[in-house]
C-alpha cells in the first residue's frame, strides 16, 4: 500500500500523548520500567490498526537500507517460528524482531501497546461499562499504592478510532487487520 497520509504527524502527536500519560502514572505509582524476565518484547501481541501498520513501516523505510533487509530477514524468521510454534500447540513466545539487544530499534514507530503495557488502566467501552486491566508482574513487585493510579486508555483509545477512519478514507482501506509485528513487518496490505 502506499502510504496517503498526510495525519502522520498527528499520529506522532498522539503517540507521545500516550507516552507522557504512560510516564505520568508509572510515577504516580512509583514504577519504573528496568526490563525484566518476562520482557513483553517476547509477548505476541497483536495490532489492528492501520495506522500503526503505516507509521511503523514509514520507521522502517527510514532505516538504512542494510537495517531493513537485517530486520525483514529476522521478521521472516520470527513469523515462521510463531507458526511453528502455534501448530506444535507450544506457547508462542519469541523476541519481536525489532529488538537488538535489548533495545528496540524503531523505538519512535512502535505501535501503541508497547507504550502503555506494564501499568494498569482502565477504558471506558462504548457501551458505558468500566474495564480495569492489571499491571504486568514486575509492576505488581515495585509497586505497593492499593489501589494502583490507572492510566485512562479511553481518551486515547478515541482519538486513535477517529485518526484511523481518517487514515482508512484517505487509503480507501476497509479490510481487517490483526498483525504481529513481525507480520507487519513483512505483508504488505
Ligand atoms: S513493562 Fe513490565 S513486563 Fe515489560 S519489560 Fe517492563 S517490567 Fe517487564
Ligand atoms: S516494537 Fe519495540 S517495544 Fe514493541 S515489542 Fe517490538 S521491540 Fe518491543
Amino acid at each position: 500500500m502506499n502510504q496517503n497520509t498526510s495525519p502522520m504527524t498527528t499520529v506522532a502527536e498522539l503517540f507521545q500523548r500516550m507516552e507522557n500519560a504512560y510516564h505520568q502514572t508509572a510515577q504516580a505509582n512509583g514504577f519504573q520500567c528496568r526490563g525484566c524476565a518476562d520482557n513483553c518484547c517476547l509477548t505476541r501481541f497483536y495490532h489492528h490498526t492501520l495506522t500503526e501498520y503505516l507509521y511503523l513501516r514509514q520507521g522502517l523505510s527510514d532505516l538504512p537500507e542494510s537495517d531493513q533487509k537485517r530486520v525483514v530477514k529476522r521478521a521472516e524468521e520470527t513469523a515462521a517460528m510463531m507458526r511453528k510454534l502455534e501448530s506444535a500447540g507450544q506457547p508462542v513466545r519469541v523476541m519481536c524482531p525489532l529488538n537488538e539487544e535489548e533495545r528496540c530499534i524503531l523505538y519512535t514507530h512502535r505501535p501503541m501497546i508497547c507504550r502503555l503495557h506494564g501499568i494498569p488502566h482502565q477504558l471506558r467501552r462504548p457501551d458505558g461499562q468500566r474495564q480495569v486491566g492489571p499491571g504486568c508482574a514486575d509492576f505488581d513487585r515495585q509497586c505497593r499504592i492499593d489501589p494502583p493510579r490507572l492510566l485512562d486508555r479511553t481518551p486515547l483509545y478515541m482519538d486513535l478510532a477517529a485518526l484511523e477512519k481518517e487514515i482508512r478514507r484517505q487509503n480507501n482501506f476497509e479490510g481487517r487487520i490483526k498483525m504481529t509485528i513481525a507480520q507487519m513487518l513483512i505483508e504488505e496490505l
